[in-house]
């Protein structure tokens, strides 16, 4: 049997030599070059070209190259009853902590406002932002982790969730009715949710009104989280101070795109917490050997839930 990466905009063949370094790896193939579709029980998916899982008949494993399964999901020729697994992983979890702590870090202190000022030659102070409440919109493996890196940093911290969680020192928040109450009085607003019918376009006009005046944006979850053009009106309105985006709709972020010459939003490449290839072959070939005995799978995600 043969695992096939249907992988767009990362490297497979980085992912490949991961696998193929452990002794119990079957086969690998990466797409368009899947040679015997019946031989295929395995794909690992990311960002791949939709309408491309119902043609492996014999597909036991659909495993998420990320933490995010919303590609997968949307897929109209998904198969139903076919396992659909996420990465999840301490490595993923420890750098989105940092990523976000760096982030509320550079804009509390003005780190890019001097590097500006710098260009210009300007010698000018500016005083730091005080305000160190935090919202985490979405307390998983990754939320919970950063806001305990974060309420280690004596940030005070808030989370929102669909559940309520008892977290040590953390805010819990939870349920559609509680989402406005979980941002009212933060500084940053982060979300770190998972992209499902529920939470697109989450952070839209009626969120941004509900947070603070002079507060900032911190989205590191998917792309299409964001209603743009609300998120350009409350920044242009100066009731956001910024914010930072790690993921966009379309990504690459097109050329053209406003946000790239917007003087209050900070673009980084998707690349708040890249996945450990090394980990990712580790963890799936675990799973695929957990199917062969027919063992309990890791990281299974909900197809209910979509997440
Ligand atoms: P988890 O599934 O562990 O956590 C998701 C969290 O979101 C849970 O707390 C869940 O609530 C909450 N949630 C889901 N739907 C709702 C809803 N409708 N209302 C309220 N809360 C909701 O995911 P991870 O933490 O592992 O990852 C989160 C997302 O981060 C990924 O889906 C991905 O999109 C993004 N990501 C981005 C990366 C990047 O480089 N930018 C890297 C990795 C991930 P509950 O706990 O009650 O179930």
């Amino acid at each position: 049997m043969a695992i096939l990466l249907l992988l767009n905009q990362v490297d497979p063949a980085i992912l490949e030599g991961h696998l193929k370094s452990h002794p119990d790896c079957p086969d690998v193939r990466t797409y368009p070059d899947t040679g015997n579709v019946e031989e295929i029980d395995c794909v690992i998916v990311w960002k791949h070209d939709q309408g491309l899982l119902n043609e492996y008949p014999n597909l036991k494993l659909i495993a998420s190259y990320g933490a995010g399964v919303e590609n997968i999901l949307s897929d109209p020729t998904l198969p139903e009853g076919v396992p659909i697994t996420r990465f999840v992983d301490k490595s993923l979890s420890d750098q989105m902590a940092e990523f976000i702590l760096a982030a509320i870090l550079n804009h509390r202190v003005n780190l890019t406002y001097y590097r500006e000022q710098q260009a210009a030659c300007h010698w000018q102070e500016k005083p730091a932002i005080k305000g160190n409440n935090v919202t985490i919109l979405g307390l998983g493996e990754l939320g919970t982790t950063a806001a305990k890196l974060l309420h280690k940093n004596d940030y005070k911290i808030s989370g929102w969730a669909r559940s309520e969680k008892n977290i040590d020192g953390i805010t819990s928040y939870y349920g559609e009715n509680q989402l406005f109450q979980s941002v009212a009085e933060a500084d940053f607003v982060v979300c770190l949710l998972p992209l499902t019918p529920e939470t697109r376009e989450i952070l839209n006009s009626d969120l941004f009104a509900a947070m603070k005046k002079g507060s900032y944006l911190i989205n590191v979850g998917r792309g299409d989280h964001v209603n743009e053009d609300d998120l350009m009106n409350y920044l242009s309105q100066e009731h956001l101070s910024g914010a930072l985006l790690d993921v966009f709709s379309t990504e690459p972020l097109p050329r053209d795109h406003p946000f790239w010459q917007h003087p209050k939003i900070h673009v980084t490449p998707h690349i708040s917490s890249p996945t450990d290839k090394a980990k990712l072959a580790r963890q799936i070939l675990d799973n695929y050997n957990r199917l062969s005995k027919g063992e309990p799978l890791l990281h299974l995600i909900d197809r209910k839930r979509s997440y």
